[in-house]
């Protein structure tokens, strides 16, 4: 019988433990989570900086925000997220329906609240490996360590802000903040605000402070210029060369003043209770080595669940658990380290070849169906409909083509492969 150490209860965590506590082999599973409550991202805090124990504050979630993807491919694919007149939904619905997934599924009464992960490390045990995870009861100060036979990491990875190296940017004698910061507009009234980075949070947060500022200067290197008709106080430039002074200097040779410095600029992957025996490194944001962005190539006992971005998230969580836990069954069998490690580095030439930055090892966007394709086909799990993918793909179109308006429109799925969309 196994015992399992799940790390986070967001939605990738909650997700592991609603599968696993149905696994006949699986004795122990314990949820560790750090803050006092789930949902991860989903929690929105007014607070910045560090929470009450003096850990990290882990969301970046602004007060304003809805999803980006509609709620037809934002649930599980065995717990849909329930029915409303909407498609886009405010971040405290997300968290309601995270908090009744977890209840319905009798996840909730396994999760350790306020249990910060401090260290993770394998060990050799009489019939395998085994690992050590030592975690601190935040309320009490008192730190333990327990003996588990699989490690499932699910700390998310849209909380340790990425700071670009831009010339004169620490110099910069204004103010300087990062998204994972960013709440309400307000702090921005009157102000001229670069905005660096036009990612999801990027474009989504500079169109939301056009209501108050004098001036948003958006600037981005996407290779699609957006169709979207912003308010006439947000000017599109390309990337940054330099900062001097209050000025800002960009690319094609053009400059403007500016107050703030607001960088949308991403997330780091960051995983601090990782012993280096563990033997994962993460540079230039490129996890590894993981066989299909999930599994501990060097330690097949652990796993990552929602690696992978630009997908689907909830249902491809959902995926990535069914097909390990099949190979804990016994459904499959992994393949050996040698084809693990010859797989990833050939996933990595072919992706290089296909023009991918290293720093976009895990972004899946037009890979997605093919990812969830092959994780499927391999564990011999049922795979996510092709209707998720399509719908994704609409939407994220509309979303860089029409940011003003894309929230009104409201999908139906029709059947597996079909769906409709009409504007509100
Ligand atoms: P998280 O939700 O980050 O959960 C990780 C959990 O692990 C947290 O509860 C954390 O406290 C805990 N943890 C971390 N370290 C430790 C430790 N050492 N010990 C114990 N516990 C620990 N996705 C979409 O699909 N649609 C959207 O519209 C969307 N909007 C987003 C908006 C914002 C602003 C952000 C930041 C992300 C958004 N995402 C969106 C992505 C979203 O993060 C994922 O969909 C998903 O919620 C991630 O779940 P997770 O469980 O992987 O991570």
């Amino acid at each position: 019988m196994s015992r399992v150490c799940v790390i986070g209860a967001g939605a990738a965590g909650l997700c592991a433990a609603r599968h696993l506590l149905v696994e006949p082999g699986v004795s122990q599973v314990d949820i560790l989570e750090q803050a006092g409550q789930l949902g991860g991202t989903w929690v929105y805090t007014e607070k910045i900086g560090y929470d009450d124990f003096g850990l990290p504050i882990h969301s970046s979630m602004y007060k304003s925000l809805r999803t980006n993807l509609p709620k037809e491919i934002m649930g599980f694919p065995d717990f849909p997220v329930p029915e409303s007149e909407r498609s886009y939904l405010p971040a405290k619905d997300m968290l309601a329906f995270l908090q009744l997934y977890s209840d319905k599924h009798g996840v909730t009464k396994h999760i350790k609240f306020n249990h910060h992960v401090q260290l993770v490390i394998p060990k050799t045990g009489p019939s395998g490996e085994l690992w050590d995870v030592t975690f601190k009861d935040m309320t009490t100060n008192i730190s333990e360590t327990r003996e588990y036979d699989y490690v499932f990491v699910c700390n998310g990875h849209y909380n340790t802000p990425f700071i670009p190296s831009i010339p004169g940017l620490k110099e910069f004698e204004g103010d300087v903040m990062h998204s994972h910061d960013y709440r309400v507009p307000e702090i921005f009234t009157g102000k001229r605000v670069l905005v660096v980075g036009a990612g999801p949070s990027g474009m989504d947060i500079a169109l939301e402070i056009t209501s108050v500022t004098e001036k948003v200067i958006l600037s981005h290197h996407l290779k699609e210029q957006p169709k979207t008709v912003f308010p006439d106080n947000l000017v599109q430039k390309p990337d940054v060369a330099r900062i001097e002074g209050s000025k800002v200097y960009f690319v094609d040779g053009s400059e403007d003043v500016i107050d703030v410095v607001f960088l949308c600029t991403g997330y780091l992957y960051n995983f601090p209770f990782l012993h280096k025996s563990c033997g994962i490194v993460v540079e230039d944001n490129c996890v590894e080595p993981l066989y299909k962005h999930l599994v501990n190539i060097h330690h097949p006992s652990m796993c990552f669940i929602g690696v992978p971005y630009y997908v689907c998230a909830f249902s491809m969580f959902d995926l990535q658990v069914r097909y390990y836990v099949r190979s804990m069954n016994g459904t499959f069998d992994l393949p050996s380290s040698e084809e693990m490690t010859a797989h990833w580095e050939e996933e990595k030439r072919d992706r290089a070849a296909r023009g991918y930055t290293k720093r976009q090892a895990h972004m899946m966007g037009p890979d997605q169906a093919y990812y969830y394709a092959s994780l499927a086909e391999e564990s011999g799990t049922s795979n996510l409909p092709s209707v998720y993918t399509k719908i994704h793909n609409d939407s994220s179109h509309k979303f860089l083509h029409d940011l003003v308006n894309y929230r009104n429109e409201v999908y139906c799925i029709v059947d597996e492969a079909n769906f409709v969309c009409q504007g509100n």
